[in-house]
C-alpha cells in the first residue's frame, strides 16, 4: 500500500504517454509505466526516479484483452489501490475508405477503442474501492471532424467519446470521472513522417500556426486527473491549438 495515488499510463515508452508519465510523476504520483518495450520504459522509470519521482514499469500488449485486465488487477493489487488510468497507447493504420482492409480496420479498433473498454471495465471495482477515480482516455481531433484515410482511427477515437460518457454517467456517483483529451498535431513519432508540404499545410489551419509538443497534451492529463477536477466529466477537452474548435 503506497500513500501517493497510483497511476496506470499506457503508451508510456515514448511521445504523449512518456510526456504524461513524466507530469503525472512530478505531481506526486507513482506512476505505472506501461508499453510492449521493456527498454524505453526502464529508462523512463529510472529518469523519473532520479528525477525524485515514484515509477515502475510493466509490459503489456493492449491489444491482448486478458493481459490488459491481467496488468490492472496486478497493479491494484500490488499497490492495494489504483486511482488514475490514462488510456494513452494507439496506433494508426491509414488508408482510404476504398482500400482499407477488414485486417486494418480491426487492428486500429481493436488497439483504439477494445482495449479501453477493457481497462475501464478491469480499473472500475479498484477505483470504486477506493472511492475514487480518474479515467482520462486519449482520443484525436480526427475523431471529433474526420481525416481522409483514418476512418478507422477517426472511428475509435469517436468511439472513445461516446465510451468515455457513459462511463461518466455510470461511474459519477462513485467519486469517479471519465474524460477525453483530443490532441491535435503533436510532434511525436506518428507524425514525424508526415510530408513537409502537409505539416506547412496544417499549419495553416492551426490557429497557433504551430504543432503542439506532448508537454501540452501532458498539462491537460495532469489537470483532468487531479483531486480538483473532481466536478468535470464526461467531456472530451481538444488540445489542439485551435484547430478545430468544436
Ligand atoms: P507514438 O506512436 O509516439 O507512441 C505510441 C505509444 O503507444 C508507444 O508508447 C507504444 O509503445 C504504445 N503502443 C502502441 N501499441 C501498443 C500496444 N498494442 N500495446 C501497448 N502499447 C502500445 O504515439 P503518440 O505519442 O503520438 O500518440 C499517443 C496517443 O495520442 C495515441 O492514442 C494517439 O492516437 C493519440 N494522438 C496522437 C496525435 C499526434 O499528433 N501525435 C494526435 C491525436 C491523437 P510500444 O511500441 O513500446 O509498445
Amino acid at each position: 500500500m503506497t500513500d501517493k495515488r497510483v497511476a496506470i499510463v499506457t503508451g508510456a515508452s515514448r511521445g504523449i504517454g512518456r510526456a504524461i508519465a513524466t507530469r503525472l510523476a512530478a505531481d506526486g504520483r507513482h506512476v505505472v509505466c506501461v508499453s510492449r518495450s521493456q527498454g524505453p520504459l526502464d529508462e523512463l522509470t529510472a529518469e523519473i526516479q532520479a528525477a525524485g519521482g515514484s515509477a515502475s514499469a510493466q509490459t503489456c500488449d493492449i491489444s491482448d484483452f486478458d493481459s490488459v485486465a491481467t496488468m490492472i488487477e496486478g497493479v491494484a493489487s500490488e499497490f492495494g489501490r489504483l486511482d488514475i488510468l490514462v488510456n494513452n497507447a494507439g496506433i494508426t493504420k491509414d488508408n482510404l475508405i476504398l482500400r482499407m482492409s477488414d485486417e486494418e480496420w480491426d487492428d486500429v479498433v481493436n488497439t483504439n477503442l477494445k482495449s479501453v473498454f477493457v481497462a475501464c471495465r478491469a480499473a472500475a471495482r479498484p477505483m470504486m474501492r477506493g472511492k475514487f477515480g480518474r479515467i482520462c482516455n486519449i482520443a484525436s481531433t480526427s475523431g471529433l471532424v474526420g481525416n481522409s484515410g483514418q476512418s478507422n482511427y477517426a472511428a475509435a477515437k469517436s468511439g472513445l467519446t461516446g465510451f468515455t460518457k457513459t462511463v461518466a454517467r455510470e461511474l459519477g456517483k462513485k467519486n469517479i470521472t471519465a474524460n477525453c483529451v483530443a490532441p491535435g498535431f503533436i510532434e511525436t513519432d506518428m507524425t514525424k513522417d508526415l510530408p513537409a508540404a502537409v505539416t506547412e499545410h496544417i499549419k495553416t489551419v492551426i490557429s497557433t500556426r504551430d504543432l503542439g509538443k506532448p508537454e501540452d497534451i501532458a498539462a491537460a492529463v495532469a489537470y483532468v486527473t487531479s483531486d480538483e477536477s473532481s466536478y468535470l466529466t464526461g467531456q472530451t477537452i481538444a488540445v489542439d491549438g485551435g484547430m478545430t474548435m468544436c
